[in-house]
C-alpha cells in the first residue's frame, strides 16, 4: 500500500518542529518504525509529517540518574551499563526495529504490547516534553491503548529514572522477534536479601501496561525467597485482567503472567 499524500518537513530546531506540530493534522516522524506502517496501510492521514530527527535528543547521560533522549535508537542502549536499558532494547523486535525505531517513540505511541512503556513503568520514569514543558511521572502517561496524557504537538524530549539496581524482564512472544502476548519486568531495591522497594509491571494483564499493586504489596519487605516468589505469581494470576484477542486468550495470558513474575523474580 502506498501512503496517502502528506506534507513533509524537517526542522532545524526544536522551536521550528513545535511550530509546526501546531498544525491541525501535524504528526511527529522518529524512527519510523509505527507511524510508516500506519501511513501505508492509511490508519493515519496527516496533513503534514514532521521529521524531527535534526533535533538533539540522541544521547544518554548517566549520573545519579540516568536520562535518556528520545531520539536514543533501541540497539544503542543494548550494551548500556544499565540493566533496565540493556534487558528490555535486546528484547525489542529484531536488527531493522532495533535500528531505527526510538524509545520516545515507542513511549508516545503507547503500544498496549511496547516494551519501553513496561520496563519504564517498573523503573518510576519520569517524560520530560517540550511544548508542554513538564515533566510527567510514567504512571500518569498511559490512559489507555495507543493513548497518553501528551497534548496536541507535545514532544517527548527525554525520558529519565533511577536506574534499579536489580531489574529483570521476561517476555513471552508468539514468535522470536515480535511484541509480547504478556511480559512482566521487575525492579527491584533489596536489603539484607529483603525488598525494600520493588516494582512490577506488566503488559498483557490489562489493556495497557500496568503495574500489579497487589504483587508489589505482597513483596515489599518480604524475603527473596521461593516462597514469596511462588505467592507472588499466584497473586499476579487473580490481579491480572486480560485482554482476550486474536492472538490468545485471557486465560492463556493470565498463566502467563503468573510465570512470568515467578521468572522474573528469580532471575533479579
Ligand atoms: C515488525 C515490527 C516489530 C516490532 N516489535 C516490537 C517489539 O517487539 N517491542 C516493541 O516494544 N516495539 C516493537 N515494534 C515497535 C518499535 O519499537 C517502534 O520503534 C516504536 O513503537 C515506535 O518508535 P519510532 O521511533 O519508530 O516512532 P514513529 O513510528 O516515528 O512514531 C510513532 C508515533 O509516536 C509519535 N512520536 C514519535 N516520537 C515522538 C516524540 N519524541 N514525542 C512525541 N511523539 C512522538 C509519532 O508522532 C507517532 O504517532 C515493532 C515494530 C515493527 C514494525
Amino acid at each position: 500500500m502506498y501512503p496517502p499524500e502528506f506534507n513533509y518537513v524537517k526542522p532545524n530546531t526544536l522551536e521550528e518542529a513545535i511550530d509546526a506540530l501546531s498544525n491541525e493534522g501535524a504528526v511527529a516522524l522518529a524512527g519510523g518504525q509505527s507511524l510508516i506502517p500506519l501511513l501505508k496501510l492509511r490508519v493515519v492521514s496527516p496533513t503534514v509529517v514532521v521529521d524531527i530527527n535534526k533535533l538533539p535528543f540522541r544521547y544518554v547521560k548517566y549520573g545519579e540518574e540516568v536520562e535518556i533522549g528520545a531520539l536514543v535508537r533501541h540497539y544503542e542502549l543494548e550494551e548500556s551499563p544499565c540493566g533496565l536499558l540493556s534487558q528490555t532494547a535486546r528484547n525489542i523486535g529484531d536488527v531493522q526495529i532495533r535500528s531505527m525505531g526510538t524509545v520516545g517513540g515507542s513511549l508516545a505511541y503507547a503500544d498496549p504490547r511496547g516494551d519501553w512503556p513496561t520496563a519504564m513503568l517498573a523503573g518510576g520514569a519520569v517524560v520530560k516534553t517540550a511544548a508542554g514543558w513538564r515533566e510527567i511521572e510514567i504512571d500518569q502517561l498511559y490512559r489507555g491503548p495507543y493513548v497518553t496524557s501528551l497534548n496536541r504537538g507535545e514532544i517527548i524530549t527525554s525520558v529519565k529514572l533511577r536506574c534499579p539496581p536489580k531489574f529483570s524482564y521476561v517476555k513471552f512472544s508468539l514468535r522470536r522477534g515480535d511484541f509480547p502476548i504478556a511480559s512482566v519486568a521487575a525492579a527491584a531495591w533489596v536489603k539484607d536479601n529483603h525488598f525494600d522497594y520493588v516494582r512490577i509491571a506488566a503488559s498483557g494483564a490489562a489493556e495497557m501496561p500496568v503495574r500489579l499493586k497487589k504483587v508489589e504489596a505482597i513483596l515489599q519487605g518480604a524475603p527473596l525467597n521461593r516462597d514469596v516468589f511462588i505467592e507472588a505469581a499466584e497473586t499476579a494470576k487473580k490481579e491480572a485482567a486480560p485482554p482476550h484477542d486474536f492472538r490468545t486468550s485471557a486465560q492463556y495470558r493470565k498463566a502467563l503472567i503468573a510465570v512470568a513474575v515467578r521468572r522474573a523474580l528469580e532471575k533479579l
